[in-house]
């Protein structure tokens, strides 16, 4: 048998294999090209709504962005980012180590502690679904409400784990850091007005 018949003969199979798969709903977020579930209001890679109209939430939910902050430096909170036309909400969603290095047993203590911080960071979305963001500030101590109103001056930071947004108003100082997608979505749904037009450092 010549190779080249071989070959045919593969990428046929191969062809059959790919038509015997099930059809699946391959629904793609305008924004960033990646797939996302069915169902989700927002694109978990980007964080764009995907939805339209009307989410709940009690309030124009433009973007939900994934932040975390660093109180130390093993330490790290995980938080969702409501952002509507008016403010930012910060919703505190769960808590892990960040600590990368390890023996073999400690890493896959890590891969378990990782799996739960998983399972809770779902269950604190599932959790805020049916809420107001206004309920949501009153459920946990951590969360937080910026008015763009009360911002003096934002800025961002690219580092080694994306970019930090540095949020300072008249009372406080807050900075997240969120992943590259996440920050233009950011950048595409924050108001311009001329308070956010913070100094972007090092890119
Ligand atoms: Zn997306």
């Amino acid at each position: 048998m010549s190779e080249a018949l071989q070959q045919t003969d593969w990428r046929r199979h191969r062809e059959w294999l790919i038509g015997r798969q099930p059809i699946r709903d391959c629904l793609k977020c305008q924004s960033c090209d990646k797939e996302v579930g069915p169902g989700s209001a927002f694109c978990p890679t980007c964080g764009t709504k995907l939805q339209a109209g009307d989410l709940g939430y009690g309030e124009n939910v433009l973007a939900l962005i994934r932040g975390s902050t660093q109180p130390g430096l093993a330490k790290m909170t995980q938080f969702d980012l409501f952002v509507t036309p008016a403010r930012l909400v910060a919703a505190k969603i769960g808590q892990d180590s960040s600590s990368v290095s390890g023996s073999l047993g400690e890493l896959f203590l890590k891969g378990i502690e990782l799996a739960a911080s998983h399972a809770e960071r779902k269950a604190a979305r599932e959790k805020h679904r049916p809420l107001t963001l206004d309920q949501i500030l009153k459920a946990n101590k951590a969360n937080r409400s910026i008015p763009f109103q009360a911002i003096t001056k934002l800025e961002l930071y690219q580092g080694a784990f994306g970019t930090k947004i540095k949020i300072q108003t008249e009372s406080e100082k807050t900075s997240y850091n969120v992943g590259d997608l996440q920050l233009e979505t950011l950048k595409r749904v924050l108001p311009s007005i001329p308070a956010l037009t913070g100094k972007l450092v090092g890119k």
